[in-house]
């Protein structure tokens, strides 16, 4: 079956039963979540209204994660990116190419969302829906989810005004629809997700044009400096907490270069 999720932020009462839904459910290591949810602050003051962001997978139609994996653990089916983690050779590009920081690595491979393949697969609901006590996620036919989010905006609007379904149109249309309380910018959620220049010339360039070798050694020798750098970074900014911060000189002076 072909569906999609609905994440009602309006909904959302942050209980997190979503999120150990899915990590008892995926069987995920203890320091390993798909979910992440925080605590937001709404509108302008005085009229200031609480709030749960909901970070995760967006099931993107136009996959930049997909796109840029070179072995074919990143997938699509039934509207949905999986993660077949058996095949990833822990090169990060997904890391690196995903508009929305989601993909992690877990002892050297990808992992994400795969919107419970397996149950899903077996005509279930994936576990994080069935949790949710709040009727604030939801799994259905796209028409169904579509039509149900604009439904829901359109109540929600009588309490926010700028209510509205983010999800429709961007990277080719997400396979998570969000029912916004407030303009999606002002949640975090970006009207237009950028994919990196590196993973744009491997999606549009390396792959389509056939040049295997002298592309992917380019795009490769990109990803691993952008690789690179950002990891020596953050081992300064790590020793900088500790206090003993090499500078780029080499002196030990504490201070971090960027
Ligand atoms: S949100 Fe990121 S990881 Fe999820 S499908 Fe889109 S590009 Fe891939
Ligand atoms: S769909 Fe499954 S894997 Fe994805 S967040 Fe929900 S429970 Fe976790
Ligand atoms: S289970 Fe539902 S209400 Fe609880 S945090 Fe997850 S989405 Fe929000």
């Amino acid at each position: 079956m072909r569906s999609i999720f609905l994440l009602d932020l309006t909904q959302c009462i942050g209980c997190e039963g979503c999120v150990i839904a899915c990590k008892v459910g995926n069987e995920l290591p203890e320091d390993v979540t798909y979910i992440e949810i925080s605590e937001q602050v709404h509108g302008t003051f005085p009229n200031l209204s609480g709030g749960f962001a909901n970070h995760r997978c967006y099931h993107c139609t136009d996959a930049a994660c997909v796109n840029v994996c070179p072995t074919g653990a990143l997938f699509q089916e039934d509207e949905l990116t999986r993660v077949d983690s058996s095949l990833c050779s822990g090169c990060q590009y997904c890391v690196r190419a995903c508009p929305y920081d989601v993909p992690v690595m877990v002892d050297g491979v990808a992992t994400k969302c795969d919107g419970c393949r397996d149950v899903t697969k077996a005509g279930g609901t994936p576990w994080c829906v069935q949790t949710c006590p709040s009727d604030a996620l939801r799994f259905g036919p796209r028409d169904e989810i579509t039509a149900e989010a604009h439904q829901r905006a359109s109540v929600m609007r009588e309490k926010y005004p700028s209510a509205q379904v983010y999800g429709e149109s961007q990277t080719g249309g997400l396979g998570l629809l969000v029912v916004a309380p407030e303009d999606p910018d002002e949640l975090g959620l970006p009207a237009d997700p950028q994919v990196p220049f590196i993973s744009t010339v491997w999606q549009d360039i390396v792959k389509p044009g056939g040049f295997a070798i002298t592309g992917f050694s380019i795009v490769a020798a990109g990803f691993a400096g952008i690789i690179a750098r950002r990891n020596h970074m953050k081992e300064l900014r790590e020793l900088a907490e500790q206090g003993a911060a090499p500078s780029h000189d080499g002196h030990d002076d504490g201070e971090v270069q960027q």
